[in-house]
């Protein structure tokens, strides 16, 4: 690891991205960690600066305001999990949260770590695409907000510049009487990426067929995406099993058709399926889920 280097732990927004406007270029943001220190003992990364942004009172907030909620990028994953607005408004990002590494990696990790490091098995990508999560990033004197999807625009790769800061995520809390599910495989049961993961949120209409429902399949793209023609699809159908089934299939051909065949279509195609089809079930047919 590069033993020089300063390290900075700013209290307030304005002295951070006061140092990030003069200094941008040659600093790693540091929030938990969990992945910096990795590319920094690896040499990938052999910054000047160390800027440390994990006491910055402004993005350690959970704020609901009318249909949204706005959530501080700082916050760790087990202050989230914790907190009674998360619990209530967002059960599949609840879950996908619980999925992160281990309890050691879910006390330190945040969601702005997630999403500027921008791994496509990033747990908490597919529920919040169901939220249409708006990202908002700021730089010293401007403040613009990116669609999580539009931000993230191939593997680990984003269009944050070197002077910009994740300050929140803007979700949108779901229409009363819709269910959300969260699924993933891994390799083991912890500490392990998903291989593939997928949220759903759906909702009845009163004569019990699907009035809204939403897709979105992660690891299996270099960016995070909703499947739109499948969802389309669904809408007026009731959700019998035999609809799930062929829902799952079409959902993990649709993705086929996406990212093209690879060697790994014969494993992942039947995975996708069934896990889109869990997801589908719980959402329409668990009573228990949610
Ligand atoms: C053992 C292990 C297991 C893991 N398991 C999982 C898993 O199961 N699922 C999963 O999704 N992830 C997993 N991860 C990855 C990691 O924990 C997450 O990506 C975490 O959310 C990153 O957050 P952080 O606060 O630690 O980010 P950091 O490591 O501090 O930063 C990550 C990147 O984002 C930048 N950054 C951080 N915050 C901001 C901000 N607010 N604005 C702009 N840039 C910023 C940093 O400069 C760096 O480039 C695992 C990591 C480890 C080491």
């Amino acid at each position: 690891m590069r033993s020089h280097f300063n390290y900075l732990r700013p209290e307030c927004l304005t002295e951070c991205l006061d140092i990030l406007a003069q200094y941008g270029s040659e600093t790693t943001i540091l929030a938990g960690g969990t992945d910096v220190m990795i590319s920094l003992r690896s040499n990938v990364k052999k910054p000047g600066i160390i800027l440390d942004i994990s006491r910055l009172p402004e993005t350690r907030l959970v704020e609901p305001s009318g249909e949204t909620v706005r959530v501080g990028s700082t916050l760790t994953y087990s202050e989230l999990i914790d907190h009674p607005v998360i619990r209530h408004e967002f059960p599949a990002l609840r879950r996908a949260m619980g999925c992160v590494g281990s309890l050691q990696i879910r006390n330190v990790g945040t969601l702005g770590g997630n999403i500027a490091n921008s791994s496509p098995a990033a747990d908490s990508f597919p529920p919040m695409m169901l939220r249409d999560a708006e990202i908002i990033i700021q730089k010293k004197g401007s403040l613009r907000i990116q669609k999580l999807e539009k931000l993230i625009v191939g593997a680990y790769s984003n269009t944050l510049e070197p002077d910009e800061l994740i300050t929140g995520i803007i979700l949108k809390k779901a229409e009363t009487g819709s269910r959300e599910s969260y699924q993933r495989i891994g390799r083991r049961k912890s500490l392990s990426i998903a291989r593939i993961n997928a949220g759903i949120l759906g909702r009845l209409n009163d004569s019990g067929a699907i009035q809204d429902v939403r897709i979105s399949i992660g690891s299996v793209a270099p960016a995070p995406m909703r499947i739109t023609d499948v969802e389309r699809n669904l809408i007026g159908l009731r959700p019998e099993l035999k609809t799930i089934r062929e829902a799952g299939q079409m959902i993990a051909q649709r993705i086929i058709e996406l990212v093209g065949v690879r060697q790994s279509t014969e494993y992942k195609q039947p995975a996708i399926a069934g896990l889109a089809q869990k997801c589908l079930e719980d959402v329409f047919l668990d009573s228990n889920s949610n």
